[in-house]
């Protein structure tokens, strides 16, 4: 029989927790596999970590880690997916966002072959338009300027093989973006599609700021284009000037036209002084980037791991 593991990144779900294994209980009744859990509390402050202590009291193929502050989802996916011995491995959420019921599609997928199934939403019904609006816009700048491929709509929520789950571990890097290195790792990827389902209970961790900071986060993780965007302004600022200077030169040459300096000077400063910050903004946010994977940090740190 196969053993399964499943990660659950959870952070402030005591309500969910429970709600959660149970429903994975029913869908795995009737599937050959041997199941265990990996649970990370991410410094969770209500008590799901007392929830977890008790489920493995009931269960002991039940098992968490607890770290010593919040990390973020992606450290606890990463902690998870280190500590988890299945020969297939599955993330999904605590809120049951994830329905546990694809679990024996997804097993059939790796069984056909594939190395990793995953799932992408077809609709985001109950999601504030606005949101829908910048994760459209997201997905299509990042795949217009990166070479890895982020899928419109994709979750975490996925079904891996020993073998792939060993080469998202081999990436190190302390700022993760999980859709970005689960694609770039390659294998081949069965995609299954579902409708957007509300979370059972509590409420979502992720602020419109949190997306925003986590789509810079990928673009940078995986793209060098708008570095090469201060190039491209450059040039098309000095090509501007140069036209300039030779329109000016003519009507002065010519008409004897003196050109107002004040509001010139003044509009020209400011567009050159803003590109020219704007740009070494972008420099710096690859800067700083490189600053803190050079400092080799831990991913994570975990209090408690059983
Ligand atoms: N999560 C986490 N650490 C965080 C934020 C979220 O481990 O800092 C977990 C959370 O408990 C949940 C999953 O990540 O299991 C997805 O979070 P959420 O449901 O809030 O996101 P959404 O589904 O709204 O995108
Ligand atoms: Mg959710």
């Amino acid at each position: 029989m196969k053993r399964l593991s499943i990660v659950v990144p959870c952070y402030n779900e005591e309500e969910a927790i429970p709600l959660f294994y149970d429903a994975c209980l029913d869908a795995l009744a009737k599937l050959p596999v041997d199941p265990e859990w990996w649970f990370v509390d991410d410094g969770s402050t209500d008590g799901t970590l007392i929830q977890l202590k008790t489920l493995r009291q009931k269960d002991p193929r039940v098992h968490f880690i607890s770290f010593s502050r919040n990390f973020g989802k992606e450290s606890a996916m990463f902690a998870g997916l280190e500590a988890a011995c299945g020969d297939c491995v599955a993330v999904m959420d605590a809120d049951l966002q994830d329905p546990p019921s694809l679990f024996a599609p997804m097993l059939d997928g790796l069984e056909e072959g594939y190395d990793c199934v995953a799932t992408r939403r077809v609709t985001r019904k109950g999601e504030p338009k606005i949101r829908s609006f910048f994760a459209r816009a997201f997905y299509r700048l990042i795949n217009r300027i990166s070479k890895t491929e982020v899928v419109d709509g994709a979750r975490d929520f996925r079904l891996m093989s020993r073998r792939m789950v060993d080469a998202v571990l081999s990436v190190k890097e302390v700022s993760r973006f999980s859709k970005g290195i689960f694609s770039w790792v390659g294998f081949n990827t069965k995609w299954l599609e579902y409708e957007n389902l509300q979370r059972v209970a509590g409420e979502t961790k992720w602020s419109f700021w949190k997306l925003l900071v986590y789509s810079l986060d990928g673009i940078i993780g995986f793209s060098t284009a708008p570095l090469a965007l201060a190039s491209l302004l450059g040039l098309v600022c000095c090509l501007l000037a140069f036209v300039l200077i030779l329109y000016f030169l003519i009507k002065t040459l010519i008409w004897g036209d003196p050109v107002a300096g004040f509001p010139a000077m003044i509009c020209i400063i400011l567009l050159l002084g803003g590109i020219q910050l704007f740009c070494i903004g972008i420099l710096g946010q690859y800067l700083s980037k490189t600053y803190l994977e050079t400092k080799r940090r831990p991913i994570y740190i975990a209090r408690e791991k059983e």
